[in-house]
């Protein structure tokens, strides 16, 4: 029998091939000579067909070339400590059960595109040597690649993680992207190290506490890489974030720190709002004849923003009553607002 012991103690049933203390799946592709590269490839590929026919899904300690699992159907998948030399290929594949690809060695491109997981999945420990592909996968379970290595580029955009998703200690040493990713779990970034970029552009978070760290961890990322830009972006929507997990009570009161001064990063948009604040005043001046000069719209604009800057010319005048307190109050919003704007542009733009 072949001399391959599973992790669970149990030993490979399967004949060992001539020349060999191992099965055909479990013998080592280094140990073969190159002359015999194509003949051990072919029954390494027979065999692998034959077990998917048979819903054999356990290829624990496998060496092989490359494989296609495209749309297979698997039960509990088994690829723990498997070695791949060349691409291996699981696009739109169902996982039904739990999968364990934990100790998995990809020396190639990996493929999992649209691939879907019902169970748990354990990616823990895996060397992914290029390209890993998990784009628009859905996971309905918890999915945790701790201690992972990722050496080339890494997708997970548009992809689904129904539950946590787990990186600890993970090494993404090309650049990875969860760009429209959904999250509805935890997503736990302990000790993870990015050499590169971590991108997670409209993604989606239903936990404002994950939002806010998966958001601190890509501005981290963009100040390292000096991209002021995205770091003010992803720095928006971390502070959206922390706003959230707040009480109701803290994160009614804390609203306009959101809506009107953007945490400080888009003062375009910023100015906008002071705007329609000032037109809003002017609009009420106008329509209830609040001012004491003739009752047209444009005086109702100019006395509207002399008022919110405070120059106050005297010109125009509120009309006694109301109209006083309404022009205060505009007064008191708007040059905070006026000064909160200046203070904004400068930090943005004159650093
Ligand atoms: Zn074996």
């Amino acid at each position: 029998m072949c001399d391959y012991i599973y992790q669970s103690g149990n030993k490979c049933l399967e004949p060992p091939i001539a020349f060999s203390s191992r099965c055909i799946l479990h013998s080592d592709i280094s140990d073969i000579h190159k002359l015999d590269y194509p003949i051990v490839k072919e029954f390494k590929d027979q065999k692998i067909v034959e077990k998917i026919q048979n819903n054999d899904f356990d290829f624990e300690g496998a060496k092989i070339f490359s494989a296609d699992f495209s749309n297979v159907q698997f039960l509990n998948a088994n690829f723990r400590n498997v070695t791949v030399s060349g691409e291996i290929l699981f696009k739109s594949a169902v996982f039904n059960g739990d999968s364990f690809f934990d100790g998995a060695k990809f020396k190639d491109h990996v493929n999992f595109t649209k691939a879907h997981f019902f169970g748990y999945t354990g990616f823990n420990t895996v060397i992914f040597t290029k390209y890993a592909g998990f784009g628009e996968a859905i996971f309905e379970d918890t999915v945790s690649f701790k201690g992972s290595k990722f050496f080339g580029q890494t997708s997970f955009e548009n992809s689904t993680f129904q539950k946590n998703t787990e990186f600890e200690e993970s090494h993404f040493k090309g650049p990875v992207f969860f760009d429209r990713a959904r999250f509805y779990g935890e997503v736990i970034f302990y000790t993870v190290i990015f050499d590169t970029i971590l991108s997670v552009e409209d993604a989606y978070f239903r936990k404002p506490a994950v939002q806010e760290i998966v958001c601190r961890h890509a501005r981290n990322n963009c100040e390292k890489r000096s991209d002021k830009h995205e770091a003010d972006n992803y720095y928006y929507f971390e502070m959206e974030g922390k706003r959230k997990r707040k009480n109701l009570f803290r994160k009614t009161i804390e609203l306009p720190l959101q809506y009107v001064f953007f945490y400080g990063v888009f003062p375009l948009y910023f100015f906008i709002v002071w705007i329609n604040f000032v037109l809003f005043f002017a609009f009420i001046y106008w329509i209830f004849e609040g001012v004491s000069a003739s009752p047209s719209l444009f005086s109702s604009v100019y006395f509207s923003i002399v008022t919110a800057m405070t120059p106050g010319y005297g010109g125009i005048n509120p009309k006694p009553g109301i109209f006083q307190g309404i022009a205060s109050i505009e007064a008191i919003i708007g040059t905070f607002m006026w000064a909160a704007f200046i203070a904004i542009f400068v930090r943005k733009y004159a650093r």
